[in-house]
């Protein structure tokens, strides 16, 4: 049974692009949107590609000072802006910088219009390919992202009557930017599984960052050791967020799958797969269908292995959106092979898996100290879980 997924899309999204040598090349998203022609998924009737506008002021400011976006527009035109973070390695100025940023937004809030109130009674899906700035801050440019696409989306669904809405974000790196703009704020909880911050940027997101006074348990972190692979990560993901959505009965989901976890990644030390990646999206749509009313709002995010791994991973993302997952074994079309190396060089992926069993060992089968990665779920577990109700030692 296919979902209806609305995919807010326009090729202007590929002109968020920080110039040559820069790891956020647009081409990932091209070759996403080439391989879900190729695969056929933008001809399923439940698939609406809808625009994706350039948001307003009003819309930015609901997340940022008014300041730092007239300052992205003066980096639009040529003025860096470094105390915000505008003119940075990281975040190069370049023409037309604001509205490209700004397009980002337009994109994720057409999303969440679309999930949000929804159909009645029937699940809704959208899918933000270029979203996912996770690492915006108020007031500050920060990890390749300029605005945040993703906090303004929460705002807006908070501010059109949704009450709780859980942010689960499963890129390598910790989503502090959205963690940030809501710790003091009980109606959304933000949670990120990601490599550590002792050996990643941003350097935070630990076990013990849980919101502020006013909102304990409304932000949790999962840091993981660099080497974790996919039945960790999985393990990790399902033994975290599985009981906090069941507690939390969020009215929407937003899941952030930045795809930066992979073993190819060049920027990150994590070992996923893209079937690791895969099966987490299958864990959260069942999350969305079974615990938030079937409203998901997912979008991309990190992912810096261009050609073989950001296509795939995210072309598996829409097809479990629009429940017509995508067997692992199935060839990669070979039009979409030959575009892939006459546009880049690099070596392309024939298949849409990579072979791994992810089966992993539930958390119901115990907890082992010996393992590191059940030391930082349960590190996650015993800050996080008593304010949500549940019991950091049992097995649920
Ligand atoms: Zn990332």
């Amino acid at each position: 049974m296919s979902v209806p997924v609305t995919l807010p899309w326009s090729e202007n999204l590929l002109g968020y692009d920080f110039g040559v040598g820069h790891p956020m090349a647009p081409v990932r998203l091209r070759l996403t949107l080439e391989l879900l022609t190729a695969l056929g998924l933008l001809d399923d009737p439940a698939v609406h590609l809808v625009d994706a506008p350039v948001a307003d002021d009003a819309a930015l400011t609901t997340v940022h000072e008014a300041a730092y976006v007239r300052a992205v527009r003066a980096a639009s035109t040529g003025t860096p802006d470094r105390t915000r973070g505008l003119g940075t390695d990281d975040d190069p100025i370049f023409p037309g910088m604001h509205e490209a940023s700004a397009r980002i937004v337009g994109a994720t809030l057409a999303g969440a219009r679309a999930v949000w109130p929804g159909g009645p009674g029937g699940p809704a899906h959208a899918v933000s390919l270029a979203g996912g700035m996770h690492h915006a801050m108020p007031s500050r440019a920060a990890g390749f992202c300029v605005y945040n696409d993703l906090a303004a989306a929460i705002a807006w669904l908070l501010a059109n009557g949704c009450e709780r809405v859980l942010y689960l974000d499963v890129d390598a790196h910790h989503g502090d930017g959205v963690e940030r703009i809501f710790w003091n704020d009980p109606r959304v909880v933000t949670l990120s599984v990601h490599q550590s911050g002792q050996s990643l940027f941003p350097g935070t997101g630990f076990p013990q960052d849980i919101g502020s006074a006013d909102a304990r348990g409304s932000a949790i972190n999962v840091p993981l050791p660099a080497g974790t692979s996919d039945r960790g990560w999985l393990r990790a993901i399902e033994a975290v967020a599985g009981p906090v959505v069941r507690a939390f009965a969020p009215q929407v989901l937003v899941s952030q799958h930045g795809c930066d976890t992979h073993a190819r990644d060049p920027l990150t030390g994590l070992e996923v797969s893209v079937d690791g990646q895969r099966a987490a999206a299958q864990l959260i749509a069942g999350w969305a269908a079974e615990h938030a009313g079937g409203r998901w709002l997912a979008t991309g995010g990190g992912g810096y292995d261009l050609v073989s791994t950001v296509p795939r991973a995210w072309s598996h993302l829409v097809a479990v959106s629009l429940g017509r997952p995508i067997d692992p074994d199935t060839e990669v079309p070979a039009a979409w092979q030959d575009l892939a190396r006459r546009l880049t060089g690099a070596e392309v992926p024939t298949r849409m898996g990579e072979g791994r069993n992810v089966d992993f060992r539930p958390w119901l089968d115990g907890y082992d100290p010996a393992d590191p990665v059940d030391r930082a779920i349960m590190a996650t577990r015993r800050t996080a879980f008593p304010h949500h109700g549940l019991e950091p030692m049992t097995a649920e």
